[in-house]
């Protein structure tokens, strides 16, 4: 039988909820246990697809093809899982839903409300993953701070879950932060204890607090919270700010974290195989050495925008023994030759992410071109690729003025345009090409060298491709088509020979890499900037 464990917030946001949710997750499956999650956003888009990263950081795609919230990355990566559809849960598709059922008047006239209707539809939800993934453990995190108007029904819901599934199959973790005050030396427990008041006013009782804090926290202030906070005292749990999010799920598990959950849980303790886990944390604490990779994009203020490209240059960077250090570039400032050099001078390699319109376009095409011409470890991601076609189709093929239609619907040369499926398209939101596809890769190429297999399969979130006209001009001038859709209509992956590493993908590959798996097309670029500097 599943047993659920709810996570809320509390004091603050950004309290890093996701990744406490990931580390129990890990910490779980450790025990050999199964692990389901499901991240619940109360705001009213049905899906973070229409958001601005600048707003709400990177969309993370699922293998089905759902645009979800960055926290299902860090899900997959520590619990080593793919999840789905289902595994988020906006306010925008709970009404939606039940809107649209209203109209088919599937409610009988009633009047619908958000109890039951809307808090039914969100329980249905819960019991909808539970179904497909039958796990042994459905982590559940709401996001947002508890007292937000927006996440009462979710909260409500809980609520009425945890009571009717009956004590001992559902708990309820709830995060919270511990400021610490210089003046007097002290962690606080104050806001805390009042978030806790707040949930309880809700009529849900924490089981188990974790506080987010800078220092330790002294067993006087941790007794206080259980008091306060009526919680057992093992049920207080620090959360330190750690240097790598990888030592979250270790510092978790010398307090015995997920032993808590377990008892409470009334399940079976286990002994939790974290070997592997503890491998990979002495490689990111002891690197041989450290090197820069420059990533040249437009939402370079906010690096949660590019949150999994990051996660998966580190990975990348541990099977090598090497410390990554990321140069932020805003492409925009790559206005010519020298500009690049100047930028790109300290880097070992550079990645140019994907995005969406014109803006640094022309920056991006300098910077690709820098490093095709002085062989600069580069990955292309999406736009990157994009962009990477657009450079050689300009300065190899003799097509001047070529360019994507996304940029410039008159250009001479379209060497990239919208896909045929992708013409006739209106709205926005779940109307891209999205989610995982399989594609074929030509022996002999770097592409199948890294992968060492013939057939992959990636996931996607695009709306204009390779121009088909041009393939056989952009081959005649030297550029390698080396990963094709198995139809050999859709360009997956392009590359250059007869640089150390200089491969661009349509698909993104940082959804699938793995901090004790990296992916091939990263280990690539970190293996030929590593070799740059011996
Ligand atoms: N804007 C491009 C397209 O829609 C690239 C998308 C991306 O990089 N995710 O095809």
């Amino acid at each position: 039988m599943t047993k659920y464990i709810f996570i809320t917030g509390g004091v603050v946001s950004s309290l890093g909820k996701g990744i406490i949710g990931a580390s129990l997750g890990k910490l779980l499956r450790a025990r050999g246990y199964s692990v389901a999650i499901q991240k619940f956003d109360p705001y009213i888009n049905v899906d973070p697809g229409t958001m601005s990263p600048f707003q709400h950081g990177e969309v993370f795609v699922t293998d089905d093809g759902a645009e979800t919230d960055l926290d299902l990355g860090h899900y997959e990566r520590f619990i080593d899982t793919n999840f789905s559809q289902i595994s988020n849960v906006t306010s925008g598709s709970v009404y939606q839903t039940v809107i649209q059922k209203e109209r088919k008047g599937d409610y009988l006239g009633a009047t619908v409300q958000v109890i039951p209707h809307i808090t039914n539809e969100i329980k249905s939800r819960i019991i909808k993953a539970q179904k497909h993934f039958k796990p042994d453990f459905q982590i559940i995190e709401i996001g947002g701070t508890i007292g937000d108007i927006e996440s009462l029904p979710f909260i409500e819901s809980i609520r009425q879950f945890k009571t009717e599934i009956g004590i001992g199959n559902a708990i309820n973790i709830h995060c919270t932060l511990l400021p610490y005050l210089p003046t007097s030396g002290e962690l606080k427990t104050k806001p805390s204890q009042h978030s806790v008041h707040v949930l309880r006013s809700y009529g849900l009782q924490p089981e188990i607090l974790v506080c987010r804090t800078s220092k330790p926290i002294p067993k006087t202030e941790k007794d206080k919270l259980a008091l306060f906070c009526s919680v057992s005292k093992d049920a207080v749990i620090e959360c330190r700010d750690m240097k790598s999010i990888y030592e979250v799920p270790l510092a978790l598990e010398e307090q015995k974290f997920a032993n808590v959950v377990l008892k409470l849980l009334q399940s079976e303790e286990r002994p939790a195989n974290l070997d592997a886990w503890r491998n990979l944390v002495d490689k990111i604490n002891h690197p041989k050495r450290t090197i820069k990779i420059a990533i040249a994009g437009k939402y370079t203020k906010l690096s949660d925008a590019y949150i999994s490209v990051v996660e998966s240059i580190k990975h990348a960077g541990y099977a090598h023994d090497v410390k990554t250090e990321i140069k932020w570039i805003n492409s925009e400032e790559c206005t010519d030759e020298k500009q690049c050099s100047e930028l790109l001078k300290d880097v070992q390699g550079v990645v140019v992410p994907g995005g969406f319109g014109v803006r640094g376009i022309e920056g991006k095409l300098n910077v690709i071109k820098y490093v095709r011409e002085h062989n600069v470890p580069f990955l292309g991601i999406c736009l990157g690729m994009q962009c990477a076609v657009i450079e050689y189709a300009r300065h190899m093929a003799g097509l001047k003025g070529a360019n994507s239609t996304e940029f410039d619907e008159n250009c001479a040369y379209p060497v990239i345009d919208l896909m045929a499926e992708q013409k006739n398209i209106k709205g926005y939101g779940g109307s891209m090409r999205l989610g995982a596809y399989d594609c074929h890769i030509k022996k002999g190429t770097k592409a199948h060298d890294a992968y060492g297999a013939s057939k992959i399969s990636e996931r996607h979130r695009h709306r204009y491709e390779v121009n088909t006209d041009y393939i056989d001009q952009l081959k005649k001038a030297g550029l390698v088509f080396s990963g094709m859709s198995p139809d050999g209509m859709l360009s997956e992956i392009v590359e250059l020979p007869q640089n150390d590493w200089f491969v661009a993908c349509q698909f993104h590959p940082e959804f699938k890499s793995r901090p004790e798996r990296p992916h091939p097309l990263f280990k690539g670029l970190i293996e030929a900037a590593v070799n740059k500097c011996v």
